[in-house]
């Protein structure tokens, strides 16, 4: 059986085509310009195959309550030409067959959960840190998903005593994206990240803001795995800070072997690498066809 996944990005759509056990069988990015030009590349190339459906892990914001009526639509998102989008029945439309969707984050979670570094659990939390901040989770076996998706990175963080930058975020400055994410890396210091390598300061100021931001995820959420993605943990010098500082701010309040000695596997890189997000909307696909068969052609 062949599933469709669309890994859609603010800057590229990720397209595959594959078995929805892990197999990807075809990939091709197309880069994010406007909704009649990149859907186009999105329905030719889907159409080349015989899908049973297809799944969506979106940038958002995005409507991802089944029972709302702009269900499947990206919603506030700064690309003025992707506002309001119906992206899910666009391509109902298209294709006729069982669309799934959800963020690209949970969309990352799930892969991470199914074939991943969290592969045998039935939670994880993935966070990605890159041009924005975004996390998304499984939770007992299910996405977590409510009024709507959740919007992690934009939790306000304590201050570096020694930050005077004031954030980056259009909607609230000195959130943790505004703080934290790749641009407010490179409007701080006046260099990207990947140039900072060498740059102690930097990291430790980058893991003070990460670290918080992982516990009160850890305290509200309990998640049984940390994967860390996103451009910017491709800083593995970050790891260790992250994990030092994480310690130092739980002060063993919870004494679990995995926020102690074992945190090292417990907070980890993506079993997936660049593909969790794209795995996981392939399983998304593979989830819409499961639980919606009345719609299958
Ligand atoms: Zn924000």
């Amino acid at each position: 059986m062949l599933y469709g996944g669309i890994e859609a990005g603010g800057t590229k759509f990720v397209c595959a085509v594959g078995d929805g056990n892990g197999q990807i069988f075809e990939r091709v990015q197309f880069p994010t310009t406007t909704p009649k030009e990149t859907m186009k590349q999105v329905s030719e190339f889907f159409s080349q195959f015989n899908l049973r459906a297809i799944g969506i892990g979106s940038f958002g914001p995005c409507d991802v309550n089944s029972e709302s009526a702009t269900y499947g639509y990206i919603t506030s998102t700064p690309k003025l030409s992707w506002r309001g989008y119906p992206i899910v029945k666009k391509l109902e439309e298209s294709f006729n067959i069982p669309i799934g969707f959800s963020t690209d984050v949970n969309a990352a979670a799930l892969g991470e959960v199914t074939f991943g570094a969290a592969r045998g659990l039935d939670s994880c939390l993935y966070i990605t840190v890159g041009t924005g901040i975004g996390a998304g989770a499984v939770l007992g076996g299910k996405l977590l998903q409510g009024l709507s998706h959740p919007e992690m990175g934009h939790i306000t963080v304590r201050r570096h005593p020694k930050d005077t930058y004031p954030g980056i975020c259009p909607y609230h400055k000195d959130c943790l994206e505004g703080l934290a994410a790749g641009p407010a890396i490179k409007e701080r210091w006046g260099k990207p990240g990947i140039e900072l390598v060498n740059s102690s300061e930097v990291w430790e100021m980058e893991s003070y803001y990460l670290a918080q931001a992982l516990v009160h995820y850890i305290l509200i959420l309990s998640p049984k795995k940390i994967i860390l993605g996103g451009g910017i943990m491709k800083q593995k010098q970050l790891f260790p800070l992250i994990y030092r500082d994480v310690k130092k701010l739980l002060n063993k309040y919870i004494e679990l072997p995995q926020l102690s000695e074992e945190i090292e596997r417990y907070i980890i890189s993506p079993g997936l690498g660049d593909l969790a997000g794209i795995t996981g909307a392939l399983l998304l696909g593979r989830k819409a066809y499961e639980t919606q068969p009345e719609k299958q052609k």
